[in-house]
């Protein structure tokens, strides 16, 4: 296990879904709910949506600029999905965790796959969030207001590849009531956080009693 100056290590807390579901929506409310957790903005080579903002939403870059950053090895993952770029940047990401603070990812199943690969696997926690019906993902889609009726087709038509990864995750919660779900989350992740492997001082607590209760023998 990796020492840190932190009383733990920092979790890589990963939520995919098809586009729909309500993962961001998920996302904002869990970074609303612990100030301390980061936000993990992605790199895209898609066009800003009405609303996005630049460097918080997402860096948007070019097709060259995007490869650029591949080719650093800078990237902890990175896909194609809906016909565009999309990526982790590494740095911001090892620097929290080593400093104790979870990262909370936005990112497709081939994301999710790359980075319970790598040498961050043992620090993931990846949930999947399922819509509760299909019917329920169209209204939700077109509700959100941001995609032409192109692009809902399409993401509808790309949202049973990405559901059909759903097992490869540690828990899959499906999103009906919000706020139930929300609730869901925390739980998951305050006990993720208990865990044993998430505490690297336990090991010196424990040699501490173990000091102790042999002074007494
Ligand atoms: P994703 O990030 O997975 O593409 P969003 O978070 O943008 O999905 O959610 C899509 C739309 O569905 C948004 O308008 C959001 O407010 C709405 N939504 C999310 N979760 C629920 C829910 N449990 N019940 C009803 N509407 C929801
Ligand atoms: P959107 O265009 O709706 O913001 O995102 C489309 C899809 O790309 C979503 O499933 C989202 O989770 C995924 N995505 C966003 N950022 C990343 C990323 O950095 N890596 C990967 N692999 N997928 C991402």
């Amino acid at each position: 296990m990796t020492k840190t100056p932190a009383d733990r290590r920092g979790l890589l807390i990963i939520l995919s879904s098809p586009s729909g579901a309500g993962k961001s929506t998920l996302a904002r409310r869990l970074m609303k709910w612990d100030e301390t957790l980061q936000f993990s903005v992605s790199a895209t080579t898609r066009k800003a949506r009405e609303g996005e903002v630049d460097k918080k939403d997402y860096y948007f870059v070019s097709d060259a600029e995007f490869r650029k950053m591949v080719a650093a090895g800078d990237m902890l993952e990175h896909a194609h999905v809906f016909g565009n770029f999309y990526g982790s940047p590494k740095p911001p990401v090892e620097t929290a965790i080593e400093a104790g603070r979870d990262v909370l990812f936005d990112i497709d199943w081939q994301g999710a796959q790359q980075i319970r690969n790598s040498a961050l696997g043992p620090y993931t926690l990846s949930i999947f969030i399922l819509p509760p019906s299909i019917a329920e993902l169209h209204r939700r889609l077109v509700s959100r207001g941001q995609d032409t009726p192109e692009t809902i087709a399409k993401r509808m038509q790309k949202s049973w590849d990405e559901i059909s990864h759903w097992d490869g995750y540690d828990y899959v919660l499906i999103n009906d009531d919000l706020d139930a779900t929300e609730e869901k989350l925390k739980t998951i992740i305050k006990a993720e956080r208990l865990k044993f492997a998430q505490q690297p001082r336990l090991t010196d607590h424990v040699r501490a009693l173990q000091s102790e209760f042999e002074d007494l023998q």
